[in-house]
């Protein structure tokens, strides 16, 4: 496991007797007043609810209108976590910066078929290179063996299902791990299954969904579904769903996910694996959260509560989002992460900056 300097490591000592104000790089970046409400509503992974879902997931889905460009209002309070990235880094200076990335839509292109998400081997290289330097955590709503077989990067902490099933790299949070599985409620296990072969079944009316097993979590894709049939896809779900009220619905970019209803999401896999971590309560840590979908805003909330580290939203379109920054796609992810990897040699001219 390569060391996880604080960054610059010097710095900490400085950084712990005189903490940054909690927030600080926050206050030019405030969210519009009805985003933080939306934010919050969609944040608490609330049901999906009949006529608002069609238009939801339009406004949800970047590819509906992938030649658009961001808003200069929009920009302005989500500013490119590349054009702000010296001032980014000096709000980190003296921190232990932790990474964590969501995988689809963030280090992986969107695709008709979820199986074929392929990584390219460029970003899997700046991933590597960045976890060589700081703790690196891939948070996504897939199961995390079949994560790992895109990423393949051993030295990466995995949090799959949402975050319910967590794994560190020298396996040393293994035990802990079986802590979570037991939050995550194992007692689902056999109802996820039994719904999985029900929906597959009817999903095969319905030409293009996909339905994806993601241990304790099930996808519903309808990415090659036609617009007109994307109702009946939710309706189908919904009418399934009924017999299990255990289960919740929520959904992500052309994409309905059915969890168990348990307080478990990509936020509080954010916050315990800074606790795995031995950061929990220190205010010397600078958490990036970089991801794409509306399951990351639990994780960009977090954050955002905590007063410290940043959410980057990776779109090319406004959305409302509890996130400070953005990127637009996994191309510019890609040379951010490059360049916080390259930072790490540069931090002589990093100490003057402040
Ligand atoms: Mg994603």
């Amino acid at each position: 496991m390569t060391k996880h300097a604080a960054y610059p490591s010097e710095d900490m000592v400085a950084a712990v007797a005189a903490p940054a104000p909690a927030g600080r790089h926050f206050t030019s970046f405030q969210p519009l007043k009805s985003a933080s409400l939306d934010c919050k509503k969609h944040a608490s992974g609330a049901a999906v609810v009949g006529g608002s879902w069609f238009e939801s997931m339009k406004a949800s889905s970047p590819r509906c209108a992938a030649d658009a460009e961001h808003g200069d209002d929009w920009m302005e309070k989500h500013p490119s976590a590349l054009a702000s990235f010296e001032s980014l880094l000096a709000a980190a200076k003296g921190k232990q910066i932790v990474m964590f990335l969501d995988y689809d839509g963030t280090l992986s292109p969107i695709v008709e078929d979820p199986d074929r998400a392929i990584m390219s081997e460029e970003m899997r290289e700046a991933v590597r290179r960045v976890a060589e330097h700081f703790p690196t955590a891939i948070v996504s709503g897939r199961c995390r063996d079949k994560v790992f077989n895109f990423v393949k990067l051993t030295e990466l902490y995995y949090a799959g299902s949402h975050g319910m099933d967590i794994q560190g790299p020298a396996n040393h949070l293994q035990a802990t791990a079986e802590v979570v599985h037991f939050q995550a409620g194992s007692e689902f296990l056999p109802v996820i299954e039994e719904v999985f072969g029900t929906l597959t079944a009817k999903m095969e009316a319905i030409a293009g969904t996909k339905v994806e097993h993601n241990k304790y979590c099930l996808s519903v894709h309808f990415r090659c579904v036609r617009e007109e049939e994307w109702n009946a896809v939710n309706e189908e779900v919904r009418s399934v769903l009924k017999d299990y009220p255990n289960l919740k619905l929520t959904h992500g970019r052309k994409v309905l996910e059915i969890r168990p209803s348990i307080k478990w999401d990509k936020g509080k896999a954010l916050e315990f694996l800074l606790k795995s971590l031995g950061y929990a309560g220190r205010n010397d840590v600078f958490p990036i959260y970089i991801g794409d979908d509306r399951t990351d805003e639990d994780a960009f909330k977090v954050l955002r509560n905590m007063g410290q580290g940043i959410g980057i939203l990776v779109s090319k379109l406004p959305k409302e989002t509890a996130a400070s920054y953005s990127l637009s796609d996994p191309a510019e992810v890609k040379e951010f992460l490059r360049k916080l990897a390259k930072s790490k040699g540069d931090a002589p001219t990093m100490k003057m900056m402040t």
